[in-house]
């Protein structure tokens, strides 16, 4: 493994960071058996650092696979937007991962400029929490250019997750290389930089290892969060990250793991799942959600909007 500082927070992270979006039960259900073997090997393998989220609900698995290793370094975000929910999503980050403190705590997914300023108070309540050390750094998670740009200027903010990938999939406000410029700029202002999205969510399957690298040699870049669900898809992951190829054969058992976003017969159309994607991925017709699988970057955000259970990333 490598490891490299992020940013200016004093955090030394591999580079390769595990996403635990996909084993949880928004993508895979994996249970509880399954996260802490996934987890625990990922350990192994050298990697320290872990992102999560309220939304997620992997806390458990991470407390269950790495209390024995107070040296992982944990980052968790959440939509609050004022401060009493913030306070109350933190207690929850700290109480269910079993920590005195949460590494990096991110305002999660934010769309503009307007929408960071409007998380104004949730942020005063992770800089407060941070004078009182319950968490070492605060930063955004997002999918738009103008954000990185305007989250790299804070002085604040320590840590930025942005979305970019090799084929520009799913990044808002520009393309690919207003994106890397973004990056970039933040990286030489001292922020920790770690980016989502390297595979889009699936979409890159098919050209993985040239994805894999276009990420990790990314300006400004310190880690690559990377969903995985098995630990053959973790070795070859990492290895593809960090420029080496592995055996053909951990190649074949990482392999025919494409995903595709599920929408269950019961839909009854109420168009909550089409409001919470920020991609417009989603519309009601005759009834029924539809996805535009072009659009569609699977992160599986839309199944915690559905009150019916009907949308999962399989
Ligand atoms: S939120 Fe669920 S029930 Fe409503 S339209 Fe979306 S998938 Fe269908
Ligand atoms: S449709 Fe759902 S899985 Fe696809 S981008 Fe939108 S929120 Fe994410």
């Amino acid at each position: 493994m490598e490891y490299a500082a992020l940013g200016n927070t004093g955090l030394e992270v591999s580079r390769f960071c595990f996403g635990t979006l996909p084993m949880g039960p928004l993508q895979s259900g994996l249970d509880s058996r399954e996260c802490r073997r996934l987890l625990e090997a990922a350990w192994e393998l050298g990697v320290n650092f872990f992102d999560t989220a309220d939304l997620y609900q992997t806390y458990p698995h991470l407390e269950a696979a790495l209390s024995r290793h107070p040296g992982a370094v944990v980052a968790s975000k959440s939509y609050a937007h004022d401060a009493r929910t913030m306070a109350r999503d933190l207690e929850r980050a700290l109480r269910e991962l079993g920590r005195d403190v949460v590494d990096i705590f991110l305002l999660h997914e934010q769309e503009s400029v307007l929408t960071l300023s409007g998380h104004r108070e949730a942020l005063d309540c992770l800089l407060e929490q941070k004078a009182r050390g319950r968490v070492r750094a605060v930063g955004v998670s997002t999918h738009v250019v103008e954000v990185v740009e305007a989250a790299g200027a804070m002085a604040e903010l320590d840590v930025i997750h942005p979305l970019i990938n090799l084929a520009g999939i799913g990044i808002q406000g520009g393309g690919r290389a207003d994106m890397e410029a973004a990056i970039a700029r933040a990286a030489r202002a001292g922020k920790g930089v770690y980016t989502m999205k390297a595979l889009a969510g699936g979409h890159l399957y098919g050209r993985a290892r040239e994805a894999l690298r276009y990420a990790a040699e990314l300006t400004g870049v310190s880690a690559v969060a990377v969903g995985v669900k098995s630990v053959a898809e973790l070795e070859v992951d990492i290895a593809w990250l960090l420029g080496y190829d592995p055996p053909a054969r951990q190649v074949a058992a990482a392999a025919g793991q494409a995903r595709s976003l599920l929408i269950e017969e019961w839909c009854r159309g109420c168009g909550a799942c089409a409001a919470s994607c920020s991609h417009r991925a989603l519309s009601v017709e005759a009834g029924r959600a539809r996805a535009d699988l072009g659009k569609c970057v699977l992160c599986g955000y839309c199944a915690a909007a559905c009150a019916q259970f009907c949308i999962k990333v399989v």
